[in-house]
């Protein structure tokens, strides 16, 4: 796939903790409850303080591949962008389309909100046991898509937690760039 490089530049990967990052919102990795669970989704809520919860309470919970979008509390960032990503089967249950969903419904939440920057973590690669190098592709072309085909410009960065993923990311982008 082609992207051109004014796209591929809003594009930027970084290893670490996601609650630090200063940007206009950051996505969580959430269950479809929304009431908190481990992973970066405890981090969050820890990092946020009790408010984030109380909000999450209010919303009903959410579906897998879908997103809502809640103040970000004590955190750097304005906003939170709460997304079940998939449970990973066996690979031929709509796996692939759901973390594409989860990504693509989180662009367009920080569009319609006229959000300028977003932080991803790697959806699903923990608990939910999704591939990491196949949802490393779906991440970043679904983003890439989206630039492309709304025509929004948005800073997007990928905050990676493992060494794994975060090899697999500058990879990719590299290889895209060609
Ligand atoms: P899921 O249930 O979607 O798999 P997890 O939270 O278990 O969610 O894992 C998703 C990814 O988030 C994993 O790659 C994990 O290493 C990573 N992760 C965990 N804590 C953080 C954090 N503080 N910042 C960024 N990524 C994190």
């Amino acid at each position: 796939m082609v992207f051109p490089s004014d796209i591929r530049v809003l594009i930027s990967i970084k290893k670490g903790d996601i609650t630090k990052e200063d940007v206009d919102v950051i996505v969580n990795a959430a269950n479809p409850s929304l009431l908190g669970g481990g992973g970066v989704d405890g981090a969050i809520h820890r990092a946020a303080g009790p408010e984030l919860l109380a909000e999450c309470r209010t919303l009903g919970g959410c579906s897998h591949g879908e997103a809502r979008i809640t103040k970000g509390y004590r955190l750097k960032a304005r906003y939170v962008i709460h997304t079940p990503g998939p449970v990973y089967r066996n690979g031929k249950s709509g796996e692939r389309e759901v973390l594409r969903n989860s990504y693509y419904n989180s662009m367009k939440l920080a569009h319609q909100n006229t959000l300028q920057s977003i932080a991803f973590p790697a959806i699903s690669t923990g608990v939910y046991g999704y591939p990491k190098e196949e949802a490393c592709e779906v991440a970043i072309t679904t983003v890439l898509e989206y630039l492309r085909d709304t025509g929004y410009r948005m800073q997007v960065v990928f905050v990676l937690f493992d060494d794994e993923n975060y090899t697999l990311y500058i990879d990719y982008l590299k290889k895209l760039r060609g």
